[in-house]
């Protein structure tokens, strides 16, 4: 499991400092954008801040659990399980409330690659930017 370190490059590969960039986010500021939410999702599994998951979910999203336990279990084995290599944001399409982020996420499992590309929908509630629900993409070319 990777640690986040403040003054170090942030987890999500952005290139800035975690502090200014995913670690402000995971100890409560308002994501900026659905791509800054979607960024420190992405360093919450990488840091098994499996709290941060749930709760960066929204209510109306179908991977909400109503067994906030079994849920927990299910993201921390999937963090813990996984070695999170590296991510990309491909693009983001912000319309009012709702935004898409396509991102593909460089991850390994028992040394086999298990990366991924996904399109993500978003919707922002009170401010807040929240996980909807994603569908996987053929890789590009
Ligand atoms: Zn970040």
């Amino acid at each position: 499991m990777i640690r986040l370190s403040k003054n170090a490059p942030c987890v999500c590969g952005s290139g800035r400092k975690a502090k200014g960039c995913c670690g402000a986010v995971l100890e409560g500021a308002p994501a900026a954008s659905a791509e800054a939410l979607m960024r420190s999702r992405y360093t919450a599994y990488a840091t098994g801040n499996i709290a941060y998951i749930l709760n960066t979910t929204h209510p109306s999203s179908p991977h909400c659990e109503a067994d906030r336990g079994a849920w927990a279990r299910s993201v921390r084995a999937f963090s813990e399980g996984t070695v999170f290599v590296g991510l990309d944001v491909e693009f983001t399409a912000t319309s009012g409330e709702t935004a898409v982020v396509q991102f593909y996420a460089r991850l390994e499992r028992d040394g086999a690659d298990v990366s991924f590309r996904e399109r993500s929908r978003f919707q922002c509630t009170d401010g807040r930017w929240l996980y909807l629900d994603g569908q996987p993409e053929s890789p590009a070319g």
